[in-house]
Parts: C-alpha cells; sequence; structure tokens
C-alpha cells in the first residue's frame, strides 16, 4: 500500500542565511520539523530529497539564471534588496526544487497518496530569469512543468493562496493551458501584481486566474470565495495533477501582511483543494512551502494541513463577513468568458 504522506526535508535547507533579523530564517523549517514530530501523525513519512538538476531546472529557467546562481556558489551576495544569497543557498535551492520534483514523482507513481515538502527558500516569486521576494528557483513551477515533461500530466492545477502574489510562477506559466494557475492574493501588497485582468496570454490565455482581496478577509470569506470561484474553476478543468503554493502569511498572526486567516482556516482550504485532487486527480495532490513568517502560527498551520492530508478532515469555524458576496460576484464576473461555469 502506497504511503499516505510523505514529508520531505532536508537539514541542508537550513543553511540558506537570509542574515540576522530577515523574515525568511530557518527556524522556520525547525519549529514545523519540531511541530510534525510532535503531532505524532501516524499517516506520514519524512523524506529527504534530492538535489534538482540543471536540466530540471531548466524548464523553469533560463540558463543565464541558473549559471548566475551556481556562479554564487559559496559566496555572500544581495540579489535585490531583501534576496540573499549565502554559502549554504545553491545546495539548499537545489533540494528545495528537488523536494518539489519528487514529491510530484512520488505521487505520479502511486508510492504516496498525497506529499508535503518544507522547503525553502521558497519559490513562488522567482521569475524565468531572475531570483526576487526570498525566492532563488521557482519550485512550483519547476515541479508543475515537469509533470508535463516527463510525467505526462496534460493539466496540472496549481493553487497559490499564499498572502503574496506569486508572480514567478505566472511569469513561468502565463502562455501554457496545461497548467491552470490560480492564486488568492492581498492586493495591494508586494509584488504589486496579480491584478483581476491578467488572465494568462496565447495558448495559456484564461489558465491564470488572479484572485486580489482586500486586507481582513477570514477564514470564512476563504472559503466562501472558494467554492464559489476556484472550485468550480477547478472541477471544470479536471486536472490530473494538484499542487499548492503553500504560504501561511494569510495567518491573522503574519508580521508582513493583513489577512485573518486561523491555521483550521487554513486546513478548510485544503479539504476543498483535496476534494478536486480526490475527484479527477486520484487524490494527486502535493503541498509546497512558500511564506509564513509568524513561527507559531506558521507551525500549527502546517500541522492542521498536515492533519488535513489524512481523515477525518477539520471543519471550518467563523462567519464570512455578509457584504463580501458582491465582491466574489464580480470577480466571478471577470472571469466568466473563459469559465462559464462562473456564470449564475
Ligand atoms: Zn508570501
Amino acid at each position: 500500500m502506497a504511503e499516505q504522506t510523505l514529508l520531505f526535508h532536508d537539514d541542508a535547507m537550513l543553511a540558506h542565511d537570509n542574515g540576522p533579523g530577515h523574515p525568511e530564517c530557518a527556524d522556520r523549517l525547525r519549529v514545523i520539523r519540531l511541530a510534525v514530530d510532535q503531532g505524532g501523525f501516524e499517516h506520514v513519512r519524512w523524506v529527504a530529497p534530492s538535489a534538482a538538476a540543471n536540466e530540471e531546472i531548466l524548464v523553469a529557467h533560463t540558463a543565464e539564471h541558473v549559471e548566475m546562481l551556481a556562479g554564487l556558489e559559496g559566496m555572500r551576495s544581495l540579489l535585490d534588496v531583501d534576496t540573499v544569497v549565502s554559502p549554504g543557498s545553491h545546495e539548499a535551492a537545489r533540494l528545495a526544487a528537488g523536494a518539489a520534483l519528487d514529491a510530484v514523482a512520488a505521487l505520479m507513481t502511486g508510492e504516496a497518496a498525497n506529499a508535503f515538502a518544507f522547503v525553502r527558500p521558497p519559490g513562488h516569486h522567482a521569475c524565468a530569469d531572475r531570483a526576487m521576494g526570498f525566492c532563488l528557483f521557482n519550485n512550483i513551477a519547476i515541479a508543475a512543468a515537469d509533470a508535463v515533461r516527463r510525467h505526462g500530466c496534460r493539466r496540472v492545477l496549481v493553487i497559490d493562496w499564499d498572502v503574496h502574489h506569486g508572480n514567478g510562477t505566472q511569469d513561468i506559466l502565463y502562455e501554457r493551458p496545461d497548467v491552470l494557475f490560480i492564486s488568492t492574493h492581498q492586493r495591494p501588497l508586494y509584488p504589486d501584481t496579480g491584478a483581476v485582468g491578467e488572465i494568462g496570454a496565447g495558448a495559456g490565455r484564461g489558465y491564470t486566474v488572479n484572485l486580489p482581496l482586500p486586507p481582513g478577509q477570514t477564514d470564512a470569506d476563504y472559503l466562501a470565495l472558494f467554492r464559489r470561484i476556484v472550485v468550480p474553476i477547478a472541477h471544470s478543468y479536471e486536472p490530473e495533477l494538484v499542487l499548492v503554493s503553500a504560504g501561511f502569511d494569510a495567518h491573522a498572526r503574519d508580521p508582513l501582511a493583513d489577512m485573518r486567516l486561523s491555521a483550521e482556516g487554513f486546513a478548510a482550504l485544503l479539504a476543498e483543494v483535496r476534494d478536486i485532487a480526490e475527484r479527477h486527480a486520484k487524490g494527486r495532490l502535493a503541498l509546497i512551502l512558500e511564506g509564513g513568517y509568524d513561527l507559531r502560527s506558521l507551525a500549527h498551520s502546517v500541522n492542521a494541513c498536515v492533519a488535513g492530508l489524512a481523515p477525518p478532515r477539520i471543519q471550518p469555524d467563523g462567519s464570512a463577513q455578509m457584504d463580501l458576496s458582491a465582491a466574489h460576484e464580480d470577480l466571478a464576473r471577470s472571469h466568466a468568458a473563459h469559465w462559464p461555469c462562473l456564470l449564475p
């Protein structure tokens, strides 16, 4: 029988050092490891990832970008105002991408029912040709592209619930119909992309779905949005694999944003996503860690999601803000030209 849930982690990813006071710190993975171990889950197994090879990374990045990061091996360098390379970063970044690749491979071969890759540096801001926003390689875009190329997936769904827009993932996948990218994010907020009108281009037109949200959204607000827009589009698309850019910085206690999700709220979103995977993708679902900068909330939220990868599932609490249904209808109308399933 396949292992239920594989958890990817390697201590070498702790060596990526952004410097003192930086929110994207090694303790993020340390508290996750501790919390999951203390959770005493019987359905999980820890696995060390392999480092991604150049040719695997090149499905999402330019050769110049890959060579630039390789050239900084063992050095310390500032790539933008808050994106750092330290000795150990290159290896960590290759392991982070490798963990996402290994998670997909484990699902496609039936080794695992689902998976969670605990990685740093995170990935969803990394564009094809540059690092930014704490991200060096775009782990989830590499994994999604690899699922198509190596594993023959015809339709991959990428859901990004990190509070920031996954601009790098969008950048890399923008013209592809075989990867559907759906992002919920606070706007305005870094990196200030992800407007509702950014819907993909060329053959990929319609296969980028941005759901920008004002600050203050609760568990119930997010859940209502998922049920009104994300789930119907996903069912219409019929994905063969579901990947989640699982950032936890929409948590109420996160220092970098202003949303009001709880750990249980993330688990409720995961339950929706898991239903999509079970209905269309033989349950094949992998979460790839992105942001989440309040250590305690991060650990709680991750644990709630690990629990949610095995039944019974956690149900959400709280009530929706009553004035949001009109906002959700506006978003649904904006996307209805490409997704008629959203019409009332
Ligand atoms: Zn984020």
